[in-house]
């Protein structure tokens, strides 16, 4: 589900995340940024409040993979490599990320990138946080789109994606695997879990 859409500033529209909606531009005309249908804020009662299509609206790249129901765990997942990203980059103050960063394809198709990494406003690095089940297969694919952009994927792996076939594939793809860890506690009040995700290390061996 989408945090990230277009709203109608005064004179185009312009990218907005959920909060930024909510705080600066609540009331204002939305659409995808993926597909360009029309949007609308959506507060459901268990879930956190995202963008969602009207009524009617065609195929879009929301619908497939992670974005489908969005789970939790993949909104705090992209969060945790967003934060890890700029713990481990020198701060050379030319990179920058973006989340559910969108590239059209040369045969038209688009993808989401998870957390897309810039630098000097160049899409470098498309960091995808792949927490349902994913055959190498699928991971090469989406691989070789990032590629054919001129950019290099790097996958993290968490629940049922983190099985050992992936594991060894992308030791061989990209020399080290990445996991990310949750761990849940429950909250008295609100009996909705927390999660804490690490996205560091579990290279190799271990
Ligand atoms: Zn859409």
């Amino acid at each position: 589900m989408p945090f990230i859409a277009e709203t109608l500033s005064d004179t185009d529209w312009t990218l907005i995340s959920v909060l930024g909606y909510v705080k600066l531009w609540i009331g204002r005309e939305l659409r995808c940024q993926a597909c360009r249908s029309a949007m609308h804020l959506r507060r459901p009662t268990f879930r956190r409040t995202h963008f969602a299509h009207n009524p009617g609206y065609g195929h879009c790249p929301y619908d497939e993979g992670e974005y489908k129901n969005e789970r939790e765990e993949h909104k705090q997942g992209k969060d945790a490599v967003d934060d890890y990203l700029f713990s481990v980059s020198p701060d050379d103050g030319n990179m920058a990320t973006r989340q559910e960063y969108i590239i059209t394809l040369g045969d038209g198709r688009r993808r989401i990138v998870d957390v897309a990494l810039f630098r000097n406003g160049e899409f470098v690095e498309g960091h995808e946080v792949q927490l349902a089940h994913i055959t190498p297969q699928e991971i090469d694919e989406r691989t070789k789109d990032y590629e054919s952009v001129g950019a290099v994927a790097a996958w993290y792996l968490g629940l049922e994606a983190n099985i050992n076939s992936n594991q060894k594939h992308l030791r061989k793809l990209q020399g080290v695997c990445l996991a990310l860890d949750f761990v849940y506690t429950t909250e008295e009040e609100t009996n909705i879990f927390d999660v804490q995700a690490d996205s560091r290390g579990k290279a190799d061996g271990g």
